[in-house]
């Protein structure tokens, strides 16, 4: 048996980035910028208004009280979009919405609040402002020149808003891995073929594989199923090594009899088989195969190892083909909510967890989510997290313990709880909206 980490390695060794593409923005969430977004204009692009009210020289308003209001000559109107006519002279203000740029002469905005109109020409204005209130500089929100997002980015929604409000209509990145994912198994039907024949069972491990695809930012290719002979499973595996950037196989790469993948992608490629030093998913195979030496990570059959050996090997190295450098899943330290007992085997035990974030201390606590067999899926679905438990008795009730996080810990995402220390205070003090 390897340990997990030298098989982490093997892989990481031997998968490639492909060269950069210019793809439009519409297109660009989730994917990796392969070279840095640099803002060729300023955001905003002139000084605004903040607020709706009414665009003032502070020095007219020094004197302003709600007793003893000051009264200024409204000379116009400035909804946003227009682009001022007139300035602001002394005694004067213009009506101003917000998104509006600021006229020349005035340098601050009073709060249409602070204001009350007296008659189509004047406006009381109640307190004094300060210059520079509710004016929103010129690349306030991003300077011109600056490198506002670096190579390596991670494309999120604000980020693709930022890039857009550059003027600029497409982002260099990774190309987005096609991943072909494929089933193995004679038990194996379709999810919609009906009642069962006897010794059949579904095929969970391609719908549960495609989805992960997704999630790790990849784009899915369903290339189907193959029974067990070497035939058809050299034909769906070609069908793959032609169309995809990598592949991913369920089935066929344990030492069953009927295990043909093994004698397909030997002949197809330059396979490793390994016996890693976990449990579950021991078996694992990886190699590039093909002329287009397509990286294949071959995943045991049973569902449970299938979904942990795709976190730990196919997951990281994917992101990494997506160009994103930091692939790993985070590993925090928990305390464990129940006892959870192991044999000694020479192998990390990698159990499959539901962590929450205690509401009195903010600990993570982790807790088995089902029973512990490769089979029992429905526990890796009720799972957040991955207990890492190294060669020994395991852990007691209370010990810390590490886990890989495969999504937020409970408490942290959770429903929304106005108002509670972990959510959001709904009351806070905010200026605009
Ligand atoms: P194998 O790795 O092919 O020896 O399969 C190990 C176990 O996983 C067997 O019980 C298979 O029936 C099961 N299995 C293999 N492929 C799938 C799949 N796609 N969906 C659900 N179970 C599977
Ligand atoms: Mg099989």
């Amino acid at each position: 048996m390897i340990p997990l980490p030298e098989v982490q390695q093997f892989v990481f060794d031997r998968v490639s980035r492909r060269e950069p593409v210019e793809v439009p923005l519409a297109g660009a969430l989730g994917l990796v910028l392969a070279v840095p977004v640099v803002a060729t204009e300023a955001v905003p692009p002139f000084a605004n208004s903040a607020m709706d009210g009414y665009a003032v020289r502070s020095v007219d308003t020094a004197r302003a009280t709600t007793d003893a209001p000051v009264t200024l000559t409204v000379v116009d109107e400035l909804p946003a979009g227009r682009a001022p006519s007139v300035a602001v002279g002394p005694g004067q203000a213009i009506r101003i919405m917000t998104g509006a740029p600021t006229p020349e002469g005035a340098d601050a905005i009073v709060m249409v609040e602070h204001s009350a109109r007296d008659g189509d020409r004047s406006v009381l204005i109640s307190r004094p402002a300060r210059a520079g209130d509710h004016v929103r500089k010129v690349g306030g929100d991003v300077a011109a020149g600056h490198t506002v997002f670096d190579a390596g980015t991670v494309l999120g929604g604000a980020h693709l808003g930022v890039i857009a409000s550059l003027g600029q209509a497409t982002v260099v990145v990774r190309p987005r891995p096609r991943v072909g994912v494929l089933s193995t198994g004679d038990e194996l039907v379709p999810v919609d073929s009906g009642p069962l024949a006897p010794g059949r069972i579904r095929d969970s491990n391609r719908p549960m594989l495609l989805g992960l695809v997704v999630l790790a930012g990849c784009e899915p290719v369903d290339l189907g199923w193959a029974p067990d002979t070497e035939d058809a499973i050299a034909a769906v595996v070609e069908r793959g090594l032609a169309t995809c950037d990598a592949m991913v196989s369920t089935g066929g790469v344990s030492v069953g009899d009927f295990d043909f993948m093994k004698a397909v992608l030997d002949r197809l490629g330059e396979m490793s088989w390994f016996q890693v030093a976990i449990k579950p998913s021991k078996p694992f195979a990886f190699g590039l195969c093909g002329a287009r030496r397509v990286p294949v990570f071959g995943l045991p059959g049973n569902p449970v190892s299938s979904h942990v050996s795709f976190e730990l090997f196919a997951r990281p190295a994917l992101r990494w083909m997506l160009g994103d450098d930091r692939p790993a899943r985070p590993v925090v330290r928990a305390v464990a909510g129940s006892a959870m007992g192991r044999r000694s085997d020479g192998k990390l035990h990698l159990d499959r967890v539901h962590v929450e974030c205690s509401a009195t201390d903010g600990r993570f606590v982790a807790r088995r989510s089902g029973e512990q067999v490769s089979n029992v899926l429905s526990a890796m679905a009720l799972a957040n997290g991955l207990a890492l438990l190294p060669d020994g008795p395991g852990v007691a009730e209370g010990d810390d313990v590490m886990v890989m996080l495969l999504d937020l810990p409970e408490g942290l995402a959770g429903p929304l709880r106005y108002g509670s220390p972990l959510g959001i205070d709904n009351d806070a003090p905010h200026d605009d909206c």
